[in-house]
């Protein structure tokens, strides 16, 4: 009986499926069906296992289809995007943008960014904000950032109901209650990804323990930075019994916690953690990188779950550039660009329970990056300003948020000025066009 309720389960499933495949093949779509179709990139979509050229289809601010060919007259827009990369909007689940409150020195204020400025020219559509806020300010955040953003905007709530606001704040073991952080994270689900503990200074395992009790009330992970190297709490405790599976270790190539040993092997209790489901994050920040980490522990396979920046104004323009300069970084460490790409579309989006995020599924918002991987000679840098030479680099030409241009480096979606009316305004349209769309009148066909 029940390997009969499977057989027409399965075949449903699979009838289900049928429509969507008719709609790029035996069904074109009617003209101008679609608002948007990239024509002839190569398709990086870990999810669905997918790394070949595709044509991608986009209607409504959704993914309408993926297929070897797509009839160009079926969409009011075509991008030819040959030669290039095509993949998910890059999800970077590490990042200080609480800006704009004018405290100093405090990622609730002057060390934080504004999203937009950095994400959409490098490919970045959705980020998460790594516990700038806590429960008694994530709702001026959000007020103040999310709710402005062009960016989509996640976060972790630090466990310290203040935030991250400096040493007198994130050591305060008094304001670090798990029970209106919970509650704080359930008011917001969806917006409030997991919770944040970091910084820490002191001996004691209560913010760690209080973040997953938190995490535990809400249903979501813990990503932990964690604070300074103390003896009475060892990264392999952390690791093999305080943190539950999902849960994040972020800055694992940093060395400033025993993540490499002195034998120069990786920690086994960071292997140990892996094995139990622990995530291991790059966070590379300003000063969470170093090569004489990341080399070895790559070279004996303990790769990273997912890559993320640590975006604040330390670390904007110093090691760290950007997502793709961090990718770059992992590329001339020998990742294939195949399992760079998943680690900073697919794999961050299921971690922080977002999975209709990071992939090129039908029905998927429509972010999308499109990438140029340039051949040449580059360098890079660590916290420590260390130089690895490279041969590759990752360069965004186009940026898609939920459909439309978001960001166009070279035009490739905009007409030669010298095919457009003497006078002409306005290029784009609104169908598939967010950078120019309300400046002058609509074009005279
Ligand atoms: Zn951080």
């Amino acid at each position: 009986m029940i390997s009969v309720i499977r057989f027409i389960y399965r075949t449903f499933r699979l009838t289900a499926l049928i429509p969507m495949a008719h709609l790029a093949f035996s069904q074109p779509a009617p003209a101008g069906f679609y608002d948007l179709l990239l024509k002839n990139g190569h398709v990086i979509d870990a999810k669905n296992g997918l790394s070949a050229v595709r044509d991608v289809a986009i209607k409504d601010g959704a993914i309408a289809a993926v297929a070897a060919q797509i009839d160009p007259a079926s969409a009011f827009k075509v991008v030819d995007v040959s030669g290039l990369y095509v993949t998910p909007g890059l999800v970077d689940m590490h990042v200080h943008v609480y800006a704009g409150t004018g405290e100093r020195n405090s990622y609730a204020g002057d060390n934080s960014l504004y999203p937009d400025g950095y994400t959409f020219r490098v490919g970045v559509t959705t980020v998460a904000d790594a516990g700038c806020s806590g429960w008694r300010n994530f709702e001026d955040f959000k007020e103040r950032i999310i709710d402005r953003s062009k960016t989509r905007v996640l976060a972790f709530l630090n466990i310290v109901g203040a935030g991250m606001r400096g040493p007198r704040f994130e050591n305060d073991l008094k304001d670090m209650d798990p029970v209106p952080a919970a509650e704080m994270a359930l008011k917001h689900k969806g917006l409030i990804v997991g919770f944040k503990t970091a910084h820490y200074a002191g001996p004691e395992w209560t913010p760690v323990e209080n973040a997953v009790k938190a995490g535990t009330a809400a249903g979501i992970p813990v990503m932990v930075d964690f604070g300074e190297d103390r003896p009475q709490r060892p990264l392999a405790e952390l690791l093999t019994h305080k943190l539950r599976p999902g849960d994040i270790y972020t800055h694992c190539y940093s060395g400033l916690r025993h993540e490499l040993g002195d034998d120069g092997k990786v920690n086994p209790g960071m292997i140990e953690g892996r094995r139990r489901g622990v995530i291991f994050d790059v966070g590379h920040g300003g000063g969470s990188f170093a090569w004489r980490v990341a080399v070895p522990a790559i070279q004996q396979g303990f790769l990273p779950d997912s890559i993320s920046t640590d975006l604040h104004v330390g670390s904007m323009n110093a090691g760290m550039k950007d997502l793709l300069n961090v990718m770059d970084k992992f590329l001339a460490m020998g990742l294939s660009l195949d399992e760079v790409v998943g680690d900073s579309t697919w794999h961050p989006a299921r971690e922080i329970h977002h999975e209709e995020l990071g992939n090129l599924s039908v029905g998927a918002p429509a972010d999308v990056a499109v990438l140029r991987l340039e051949q040449g000679h580059f360098g890079f840098t660590d916290m420590y300003g260390a130089r690895m030479a490279g041969t590759e680099r990752l360069e965004c030409e186009l940026t898609l948020r939920g459909g439309k241009v978001v960001y166009d480096l070279n035009g490739i979606s905009r007409p030669d000025w010298q095919t457009l009316p003497k006078n002409y305004t306005r290029t784009g349209d609104p169908r598939w066009d967010a950078v120019t769309p309300g400046r002058g009148a609509t074009p005279r066909r």
